[in-house]
């Protein structure tokens, strides 16, 4: 048919939200729910939960719009894991799994932290000894999408990134596939490719249309990337959230263990990102949202502040400038609280462009246009001071939500069709 929609859904840390674009990326249905929290004795149970919230989120999308949709795409959060109907959540660690997971895998290799999900399966595995051979690992978007397509072991190489895979040469290490688990490994496609249809099930009690195609996720932070539309080497994204996180969109792949920096594929592309303790969280320990808006707009962002902060919630920094130990810096105190906000900012907007540069060092292309998220987003002023430092020009974007960027992949993945 002519009209065409294309679903994404994002599975956050709170809750849910479904996004309905067309070929033009022009949203036409959109809505949001928390996850439910049923509880099977003391702990939650969370598979349950996100099932609950996908068909809920289903039932959402006006019916007059359902029979238009030609494809389905989902983003989770990253390293959530399932391995058949155990969770385990994407900030759970198990660091009882890190000394083995670190003897088999290169050094710093991103694998190697207690929240990954390779130790994730490492603890499964040496604590599980009924029912391992009929099990599979898969990512929360992998099992929101099977509950769709039904298929089983299918994954995308920005979620599977975590679990060990190789981007680069698009296969599993030979020390992964050495360990006696490896048979639980999802197979691999690139984010957005296409799966296959719909269950007939679940596309006749929802009224879905005959070939409806459910294709390959990503993890949240990269469908988030994806909202924006920054599609060429050197444009970037900076999340204004509770912390500074930057993405840059490269055509090298650059890792660093020191800095936290590592690269996620993208098609024939790197995005390679870096994350600072400083942003919002510290704004928000000092003014209220209300206070940033008024004294911001009495700044004048083309005027440097003479002020030298390092803002940061707590001690330690990783990104740019690695140190544990790092001690937060908001002295001296000026006279009036314009200037102090001016100075936090403005020192905000250096850590920021220090970011950048060491990206650039690093080995990534260089920054030549940053986009910005988040809730520091809407601060035009700071927007310019931003702008005056890293000598770029900076906009926010117009598309932020994570469940656009999922839209955007399931277009991708039935976009050579028509
Ligand atoms: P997260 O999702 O990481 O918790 P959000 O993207 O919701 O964060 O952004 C919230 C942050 O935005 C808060 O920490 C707050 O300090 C900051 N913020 C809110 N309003 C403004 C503003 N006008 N200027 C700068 N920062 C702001």
């Amino acid at each position: 048919g002519s009209k065409q929609l294309y679903l994404g859904m994002d599975f956050g840390t709170s809750g849910a939200r479904y996004v309905l674009v067309d070929k033009q990326g022009t949203i036409h249905s959109e809505r949001k729910r928390t996850y439910p929290l049923p509880l099977v004795g003391n702990t939650i149970h969370w598979a349950s939960s996100w099932r609950e919230t996908l068909f809920s989120l289903l039932e959402d999308i006006p019916l007059s719009l359902r029979q238009y949709i030609a494809s389905i795409s989902i983003d989770g959060t990253s390293a959530t894991t399932l391995i058949i109907d155990r969770p385990f959540l994407y900030n759970e660690s198990l660091p009882d799994a890190l000394p083995i997971v670190t003897s088999i895998a290169p050094e710093n290799h991103t694998v190697c932290s207690g929240s990954s999900t390779l130790c994730k399966l490492v603890s499964w595995w040496n604590s599980n000894n009924s029912n391992k051979g009929s099990a599979v690992l898969m990512h929360q978007s992998d099992w929101l999408l099977w509950l769709l397509h039904g298929k089983f072991g299918i994954s995308d190489y920005n979620n599977a990134l975590k679990v060990g895979y190789d981007p680069e040469t698009d296969s599993y290490p030979s020390w992964l596939l050495a360990q006696p688990f490896s048979y639980l490994l999802p197979s691999v496609e690139a984010p957005g490719s296409p799966i296959g249809c719909m269950k007939e099930d679940i596309r006749l009690r929802f009224g879905f249309p005959k070939g409806c195609v459910v294709c390959t996720g990503t993890t949240d932070s990269i469908a988030a990337f994806l909202a924006a539309r920054a599609t060429q080497p050197g444009r970037a994204v900076t999340s204004l959230g509770s912390t500074l996180a930057i993405k840059l969109l490269s055509t090298s792949r650059i890792e660093d263990a020191r800095f936290g920096v590592y690269s996620h594929r993208l098609d024939d592309k790197w995005l390679v990102g870096g994350a600072s303790n400083t942003g919002g969280a510290v704004l928000r320990q000092i003014f209220t949202d209300d206070q940033l808006e008024v004294l911001s707009s009495q700044i004048d962002p083309l005027v440097p502040s003479p002020l030298d902060y390092y803002p940061l919630p707590a001690p330690g920094e990783r990104f740019p400038v690695a140190d544990p130990n790092m001690m937060p810096r908001l002295h001296p105190l000026p006279e009036s609280r314009v200037e102090y906000l001016h100075g936090i900012l403005e020192s905000i907007a250096r850590i920021e462009a220090k970011g950048y540069k060491l990206l650039k060092e690093l080995g990534a292309t260089e920054v030549e246009e940053v986009f910005t998220a988040g809730g520091g987003a809407k601060n035009q002023v700071w927007m310019k001071i931003r702008e005056r430092v890293l000598g770029l020009p900076v906009h926010r974007a117009s598309q932020t939500e994570a469940a656009y960027g999922a839209a955007l992949l399931a277009l991708k993945g039935v976009g050579l069709q028509n």
